[in-house]
């Protein structure tokens, strides 16, 4: 019996923790021989609707109780959704190596170097020409395109066939760096690969996904055409646009100064690593800066999806220390929303256009930003290449994958073969079969700012109220030998109503408070548990009536006088 309970002697178990469902937190889970392979452990950016979370990571339950079986964690390349998770696996995990190639290791070091007291493995850094084996399990990689550099699809050559897990990728055939292997791709379609796990994002675009050289051209024109400062956003782990921005500014005698802590730190790993291959002369400081004339200088920024803090909210603002907007300036974001961004975006652009400043966004007449992620025709292509027996759509929401698995029938893959999962269902798989065998636990889990502690949906449900709803107070004194109360209540509301002009309605509210009170004070059966259970009561009936709101209602009760 496989260790597994779920799989039959000989079956490959796939799975996933993270990823399917949604795009973000992507980790997944491939047993074979009882080896467990981890592909990528990253994290997801929630929407709004978590207050004060900061990411959201899988449950990592399963593969602590399974831990001693785990061979090694494979990163595909180095964007957050894919390694932004790793400290928080190897704080509960201990993984045995990590195998991750180019950027991504310096990425991965990086953020375990913010992180301390971790139990931090060797980092093997792989080339896309290595193979490691396994009891007769074979890693090799295949190089792809996508939105930063260092992408590598992953195969697992098993006694059954071959796997292909993709990654993220787009095809690109003018990129800016390396080209695909499209070779490998091709090869492994003729070996006959058994199983394809695809990258899913963009599998309801029809149109083809740009070039990112076409956008280093289209920003070279915008900084030819634009007389001004430029100031311009973009993704910093995108070290490829970066070094297009540079040669755009070099083209046109700009010199550049870079903000914001990510984007000097991409930029330095980028220079190590030879993506970032600025003039000499050509990154400035502010005080260089000031030395040339307005329409000489770019300032290169984050904040591209409206983070607050990022430094072209500040900018915006007015808050950023050196760099005020001048009219005449212009703002280029050369990037697009990431879902759930739309609104801080948009009211960074607000406050740029209330500083006279010419913003420019990516459209259809301004090709300021591609996505990495290949459209239908772009996964198709892979589906046609690699010709897989089975497949399982990947990185992606429901939809997405749904998409997908429309394309891959039309690529001539059986409907029968094709698996739509959600996190924690295991899909078995022979040479010959592929079933959905039974779920394994995969929930979220919220972490907060800190990182310490993870943070349950009651607490969560309580922010949502508070943001909403408001609080709403009663302070009590009561006078525990007499049973009578000391004083009035006192009425305290945040976020509610605004205290001054509605004293009428507080005052009212605050003497039900005290007849209830003087009510059951002196009652044989008075506890403070029921009393204060019977504030709230009272209070949520009251307001919802008067206001059709119900903020969270929170009775405070003082003794005095206890002997
Ligand atoms: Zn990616
Ligand atoms: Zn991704």
């Amino acid at each position: 019996m496989p260790k597994n309970a779920l799989l039959k002697t000989d079956e490959i178990g796939v799975f996933a923790l993270g990823g399917l469902g949604e795009v973000g937190k992507n980790t997944y889970v491939y047993e074979i021989k009882d080896q467990i392979f981890i592909v990528d452990a990253g994290i997801l950016f929630p929407d709004d609707d978590l207050l004060g979370i900061d990411y959201v990571i899988p449950d990592y339950t399963y593969l602590k109780e399974n831990e001693e079986r785990i061979v090694g964690l494979f990163i595909t390349h180095g964007h957050e959704d894919h390694i932004g998770g790793i400290p928080y696996l190897l704080k509960q995990v201990k993984i045995p190596r990590i195998y991750a190639s180019g950027i991504a290791v310096d990425l991965i070091e990086y953020k375990l170097g913010e992180h301390k007291d971790l139990r931090v493995p060797k980092i093997e850094e792989y080339k896309s020409y290595y193979s490691y084996n396994f009891k007769g399990v074979d890693i090799s990689f295949i190089r792809l395109n996508h939105s930063i550099p260092d992408m590598f699809g992953i195969v697992f050559r098993t006694e059954q066939g071959p796997i292909f897990h993709t990654g993220d990728f787009k095809i690109d055939y003018t990129p800016v760096g390396p080209h695909a292997e499209y070779d490998k791709l091709a090869n492994l379609g003729q070996e006959g690969t058994l199983l394809l796990v695809s990258d899913s994002t963009n599998a309801e675009q029809e149109g083809l996904i740009q070039s990112e050289s076409k956008v280093g051209k289209s920003i070279n024109e915008l900084f030819t055409r634009i007389n001004g400062r430029i100031i311009i956003a973009t993704f910093a782990s995108n070290l490829y646009r970066i070094q297009q921005i540079i040669e755009a500014s070099e083209l046109t005698g700009r010199k550049v100064a870079v903000f914001g802590r990510s984007m000097e730190r991409a930029i330095e790993a980028g220079q190590q690593s030879g993506y970032i291959k600025p003039r000499k002369g050509t990154f400035a400081s502010v005080d260089e800066l000031n030395r040339y004339r307005l329409e000489e200088t770019c300032i290169l920024v984050t904040g591209s999806q409206g983070e607050p803090l990022a430094a072209l909210s500040r900018i915006a603002n007015g808050s950023h220390r050196q760099i005020k907007t001048v009219k005449g300036d212009t703002v280029i974001f050369s990037s697009s929303p990431i879902p759930g961004n739309q609104d801080p975006i948009n009211k960074t652009i607000n406050l740029l256009f209330r500083n006279d400043v010419n913003v420019i966004t990516h459209g259809p007449i301004t090709d300021t930003h591609t996505s990495g992620h290949g459209s239908g025709p772009d996964l198709k292509l892979m589906l046609t290449l690699i010709k897989p027996k089975f497949f399982i759509p990947m990185h992606g929401e429901h939809r997405m994958l749904k998409h997908h698995r429309g394309l891959a029938i039309e690529c001539g893959v059986s409907e029968e073969n094709i698996l739509i999962m959600d996190n924690g269902d295991v899909a078995a798989l022979t040479k010959d079969t592929i079933r959905q065998a039974g779920k394994v636990q995969a929930s979220d889990v919220y972490i907060d700012g800190t990182g310490i502690g993870n943070i349950g949906s009651h607490v969560l449900r309580e922010r949502k109220i508070l943001s909403e709803e408001g609080l709403f107070s009663v302070v009590l004194s009561i006078d525990s030998n007499k049973k009578t109360l000391v004083t009035d209540p006192t009425v305290i509301s945040r976020g509610f109503i605004y205290m001054k002009g509605n004293e009428e309605l507080t005052s009212s509210l605050a003497s039900d408070v005290k007849k209830l009170v003087l009510e059951q004070l002196p009652k044989k059966s008075y506890n403070e548990l029921n009393l204060k259970q019977s504030i709230i009561e009272l209070l949520t009936d009251k307001i919802y009536d008067i206001t059709l709101r119900k903020p969270m209602i929170i009775p405070i009760i003082m003794h005095l006088g206890i002997n």
